[in-house]
């Protein structure tokens, strides 16, 4: 079973894909931690995001992996543990702008469909271009949006428990670029895919969105069966 889960920042993409991986036993892919590996491997390298054949390079060359289980993600750059690094402003802004580029994202989306279709019991995948581009024929899509002001709160919130000093009106503003890079870029802008069952979580809890995204689920199942 497949499962795409796209939408814009801080809409609970993440926590929920988690969450439904682990009640359904479901590999669970993180697609963004992809995109901040390889931007950070351009930023290591000190490649201008300019450069569109340097970026392009760089990012094919890189070995990029996701291991453990959805409670316990590592994403590792040519071998090292990078997890903790890719979470700050600047990663998250270089991954947006290096995630405009076809050759990148050609090459994620080619190591996104084979890790998906590798595992055994099947897929929950979150980013952008899941529904769209990356398994346009998955099980299930959701779409997860909510109010711009309730993704930056929520997503202030996160970054103020992992220590982080941004103000909410600085996460706002950068979560606003990343989505407006996100939605305006030609290749594969975020959209709702066909066939996506769209959810905003301005006004619900987690557990509220939980439940409804598994309601779809079984429904779906126990259509197909
Ligand atoms: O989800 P996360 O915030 O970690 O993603 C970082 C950036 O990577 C996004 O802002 C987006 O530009 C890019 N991305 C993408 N396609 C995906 C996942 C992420 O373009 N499937």
């Amino acid at each position: 079973m497949i499962i795409a889960i796209d939408g814009p920042s801080g809409a609970g993409k993440s926590t929920l894909g988690k969450m439904l991986a682990r009640e359904l036993d479901l590999l669970y892919l993180d697609t963004g931690a992809m995109y901040r590996a390889g931007a950070l491997a351009v930023l290591r390298a000190g490649i201008s995001f300019e450069d569109e054949t340097g970026v392009a390079e760089a990012i094919t060359a890189a070995s990029i992996h996701l291991t453990g289980n959805s409670e316990n993600l590592t994403v590792l750059l040519d071998g090292e543990d990078i997890t903790a690094e890719i979470r700050t402003l600047e990663v998250a802004q270089a991954a947006s702008r290096v995630s405009t580029n076809s050759a990148v994202r050609r090459r994620m989306v080619e190591l996104q469909r084979e890790m998906g279709e590798r595992a055994e019991r099947g897929c929950v995948l979150e980013g952008r271009d899941i529904g769209s581009v990356v398994f346009p024929n998955a099980d299930v899509k959701f779409f997860l949006t909510a109010e711009p002001a309730a993704r930056a709160r929520r997503r202030f919130e996160e970054d103020k428990g992992k220590g982080r000093t941004s103000t909410f009106e600085q996460t706002l503003a950068e979560i606003n670029e990343r989505d407006e890079r996100d939605v305006s870029r030609d290749d594969s802008p975020l959209q709702i895919p066909e066939g996506s069952e769209v959810i905003d979580t301005s006004e619900l809890d987690l557990d509220e969105v939980f439940e409804q995204m598994l309601a779809v689920i079984r429904e779906r199942k126990s259509a197909a069966a």
